[in-house]
């Protein structure tokens, strides 16, 4: 038997060591987020419901078609759990850890970094799938509901007053311009009333 030189263990814990911290704090910082994204949701669904984050391992491995998912039994009711890509995840982490730093008025112009306009992103997203699982399941209704409610997702997770109505003309004006038609309330949806 061959024992690895005392110099092999030493360079194997100096990789190995920061690996496992990173990914613990990787982890740490992931289970953070889905636990204030639950309680965001909440404040739509008015009942407990999980919002699940990808890991690291899930990011490199799997193929994201969805920014978010939610899905439906057989009895056209919606399960507890809301999944959510990792680009919205980054963003939703950022708004957490910033809070009221958060200008975004860079969303007016939809001229913001790619972080900031994951912010944005998450907070849609989160609250599009909070809306599924409050038990809609037609894609233009949640979305029109989704428009009206995501600045009280948004200060639910630190934003300013103003930083959430920035996130929400960006919604209206910008994202939603992008869904596919059956997103599209005919007729267009109406920022106030239901
Ligand atoms: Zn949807």
């Amino acid at each position: 038997m061959v024992r690895p030189s005392s110099r092999t263990v030493a360079i194997a814990a100096a990789v190995l060591i920061p690996l496992a911290v990173w990914g613990w704090i990787q982890r740490s910082a992931r289970l953070e987020t889905q636990r204030r994204a639950a309680a965001a949701a909440q404040l739509i669904t008015g009942r407990p419901v999980q919002v699940r984050c990808p890991g690291v391992i899930r990011r490199h491995f799997e193929y994201e078609i969805n920014d978010g998912e939610v899905r439906f039994g057989p009895d056209g009711l919606p399960g507890n759990v809301a999944d959510l890509a990792g680009a919205p995840c980054d963003g939703l982490h950022r708004l957490i850890t910033e809070g009221a730093a958060l200008d975004l008025s860079c969303l007016q112009l939809d001229a913001c970094s790619a972080q900031d306009t994951r912010v944005a992103l998450g907070v849609v997203v989160l609250t599009h799938e909070s809306v599924h699982l409050s038990g809609v399941a037609d894609e233009a209704l949640t979305e029109c509901r989704a428009v009206q409610r995501s600045p009280r997702v948004a200060m639910a997770l630190g934003a300013t007053r103003q930083a959430a109505a920035y996130i929400q003309d960006w919604q209206f004006s910008v994202a939603d311009d992008q869904l596919p038609d059956r997103y599209q309330t005919p007729g267009g949806c109406k920022l106030d009333g239901g």
